[in-house]
């Protein structure tokens, strides 16, 4: 292998896509071409780069573009003044640096995010809360009362566009006890009903923002305790005036 073999393969090659054979013989040949090495190593720490920015999701109308584009084949460059020839999966890449850097880069915008998240949560805990004195004060803590998850769960088909997961915990000491329709960060939201002594548990339930799962957040506001965490594509707001330990047990009763 010789060095325009090794710029033929160089993109399989760092993306590690090459047979154990071919890629032995790049091997073979950088470890006796500084040149080459050189560019590998230029070629990995793009990469590298590249894995540092945020991905987001692309609009339908850009994707259809993209998939309908017809595929250039190799376009002709000028770097200082002599034609340099790059494919175009290095111009895509070279792009997404482009667009990340005149962002301020991925790091920045990691942060931003996180805040805003922190911020938009923040604010569901509040409403979480709210909704818990107003199921209280207001004498509406039901629309369907019943002890049975087979009575409560189809009490909720056709009023949301989901369905609840709902499970009994008597066993566990948080007896079910029914579920209402509430309206939560702006959505219809399923409010399960718990009891822990004398003690009302509300368990918010809808659809989660993004699919990953996260671990329980705890905190307290006005005195009363607040968890939340994602599961299986649903957000899960717990909140009770019970002690913090009590309901602990609560969340960990659920996830098991
Ligand atoms: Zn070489």
């Amino acid at each position: 292998m010789n060095c325009s073999d090794v710029d033929r393969v160089i993109d399989p090659y760092c993306d590690s896509e090459l047979g154990t054979t071919e890629a032995g013989d790049v091997r073979a040949h950088l470890d006796v071409c500084p040149a080459c090495q050189q560019r590998v190593a230029a070629r990995e720490s793009l990469g590298r780069l590249i894995r540092l920015v945020p991905y987001y999701q692309a609009p339908d109308r850009l994707r259809v573009a993209v998939a309908t584009a017809r595929p250039p084949s190799r376009f002709a460059l000028r770097w200082a003044g002599r034609p340099v020839r790059v494919s175009p999966r290095i111009l895509a890449w070279a792009a997404t640096v482009a667009l990340a850097v005149s962002l301020g880069g991925g790091t920045v915008i990691r942060v931003i995010r996180t805040r805003h998240t922190d911020a938009a949560t923040a604010a569901v805990a509040q409403d979480v809360v709210a909704g818990h004195v107003r199921a209280l004060t207001g004498d509406h803590l039901f629309d369907v009362r019943s002890t049975d998850q087979h009575t409560v769960k189809p009490w909720f088909l056709g009023k949301l566009d989901f369905s609840p997961p709902v499970v009994d915990l008597a066993p566990l000491g948080f007896p079910l006890v029914g579920g209402r329709l509430d309206h939560l960060a702006g959505r219809p939201v399923a409010a399960l009903v718990y009891q822990r002594r004398q003690h009302p548990i509300n368990l918010f339930v809808w659809p989660a923002a993004d699919t990953g799962e996260a671990a329980a957040d705890t905190r307290e506001i006005r005195g009363f305790q607040v968890q939340h965490w994602t599961h299986d594509g649903m957000a899960f707001w717990a909140v009770s005036d019970l002690n913090r330990t009590e309901l602990d047990q609560f969340v960990h009763a659920l996830s098991q």
